[in-house]
């Protein structure tokens, strides 16, 4: 369990380089069993058979012999039998009693086995230790001329041995070596692998602390998963910077609008204690310019509440787009007398998947736009065309226009293009947010062209 945790607590590259290390010692150590004992096997067996294969060719050389030979004569043809075993093999001849009566070189001594005359007839090979030295014995029965008796040959195994010795060294020298050269390769393949991820990691902790001071840059540019990783990351990043930077200019924006009117509103109520009290004329200016302010100001945060609250979008509202337009119509046209609202319809009428308050207020705040920001008298022209996928919505002023270059802004919180700030009072910049945010929850497109002087048109696609 310790080891476990311990192993557990490690890191990757650790991890990795002793997972390689120990995967690569276990097979390699398995291989090397197989391969050393298949390999003993195979040379015990050459051994053995160089063995019989010399008792084989003493016992041919025996029956080889043209007539009875007495074992004198063999004696004297020692030399002619040393030619047929190997340098380092003892042969000694017995005869039945036990007692030797030959023997050819003496590199071992003599080996005690006690074996049955049917053994010896089919020849009995044994592996023995003589000296604490390993060695292989074969005996066999042999008649030469009228002798009869058993031959026994010592195979030392010293060579054998030594080569196995050698082999197995080798093993373990070529497997150290392969094993630390498999750990410092995956070591430095980890390294490599982490590296990238360390990064990542650094970066976390930079932005966790200093927040987005300096900009994100990583090394690491291959297009492989943990370059997507880091993709992905610089663009989330990306992202939240983005929005971490438009949530402080709103949050200065809102205090500085808010200022505004609070500053207005100040400055007259001194004027009214200081003069107001004997001069009735500016005491009516000044309340009257404070109710203006602090109805703008109310407005602005009945919006600002608007846009915070990201109220969830409700699936199963259907809008009457001609009676929503209409009662916006009556509603403005109350207000702005001299306006000319007109609706026309074409297609087959059909509902639009909004709710009937979402709907007034988008097509509000852009008819409004289209009053306010005019110096003629205002002609708004509202065209609905119910298409079989689509509900297409155009609304045309023939106000001042909005200048190309700012056509994108003017759905961001707060913006104002600079003229009409002075042009008509009232505005918040908060309209087109709303607009925008309530058309994103319900995917209504929008898109707007304008000509300066001329006019501008709002285009709205409700999907069905
Ligand atoms: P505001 O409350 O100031 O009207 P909006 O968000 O509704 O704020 O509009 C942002 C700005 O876009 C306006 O201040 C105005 O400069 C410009 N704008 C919007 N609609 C029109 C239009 N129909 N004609 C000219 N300018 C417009």
């Amino acid at each position: 369990m310790k080891l476990r945790d311990y192993f557990i607590n490690l890191s990757l590259k650790k991890k990795w380089s002793f997972s390689t290390a120990l995967v690569l010692s276990i097979s390699y150590a398995a291989i090397c069993i197989v391969i050393y004992f298949a390999l003993y096997n195979w040379l015990y067996n050459n051994e053995q058979n160089g063995a019989i294969r010399t008792v084989d060719d003493l016992s041919s050389f025996f029956n080889s012999q043209d007539g009875p030979m007495s074992l004198r004569e063999l004696q004297d043809n020692n030399g002619l039998m040393k030619s047929i075993i190997n340098q380092n093999q003892t042969v000694r001849i017995f005869n039945m009693d036990g007692y030797e009566v030959l023997r050819i070189n003496n590199h071992s001594p003599v080996v005690n086995i006690t074996l049955t005359l049917d053994e010896l007839l089919n020849t009995n090979v044994s592996k023995e230790t003589v000296d604490g030295e390993d060695v292989i014995v074969v005996s066999r029965f042999v008649q030469i001329g009228l002798f009869q008796g058993y031959m026994q040959l010592i195979h030392p195994l010293t060579t054998f041995h030594s080569m196995m010795q050698y082999m197995l060294t080798a093993m373990l020298i070529a497997g150290i070596g392969a094993i630390l050269l498999a750990g410092i390769i995956s070591f430095h393949l980890s390294n490599l692998l982490m590296k990238p991820l360390e990064d990542l990691r650094d970066s976390m902790i930079t932005v966790k602390e200093k927040g987005f001071e300096k900009p994100i840059k990583f090394s690491y540019k291959a297009d492989d998963e943990i370059g997507d990783l880091l993709k992905m990351y610089l663009a989330m990043m990306d992202e939240l910077q983005q929005s971490f930077a438009k949530q402080q200019q709103f949050v200065s924006d809102a205090s500085h609008e808010l200022r505004t009117p609070i500053q207005a509103i100040e400055g007259h109520l001194s004027l009214i204690q200081r003069w107001g009290k004997k001069n009735p004329e500016v005491l009516e200016e000044s309340l009257n310019t404070s109710i203006i302010e602090v109805r703008r100001m109310k407005k602005m945060i009945e919006e600002l509440l608007h846009l915070a609250r990201r109220e969830k979008r409700d699936e199963h509202s259907y809008a009457n787009v001609e009676r929503v337009l209409t009662s916006v119509k009556n509603e403005l046209q109350m207000i702005n007398s001299e306006a000319e609202i007109n609706i026309h319809s074409t297609g087959e009428v059909i509902q639009a998947h909004i709710t009937e308050n979402a709907l007034a207020q988008i097509v509000r705040n852009i008819i409004e736009n289209g009053i306010r920001y005019n110096i003629k008298k205002p002609i708004i022209e509202v065209k609905v065309h119910y298409l079989t996928e689509n509900i297409f919505i155009t609304i045309k002023d023939n106000g001042i226009g909005i200048h190309q270059e700012n056509l994108n802004k003017i759905f961001d919180r707060f913006y104002r293009v600079d003229d009409s700030r002075e042009h008509t009072g009232g505005g918040t910049g908060l309209g087109l947010s709303i607009t925008k945010m309530l058309a994103e929850k319900y995917n209504v497109e929008i898109e707007v062209s304008s000509k300066i002087d001329e006019g501008t048109v709002f285009t709205l696609r409700f999907p069905l």
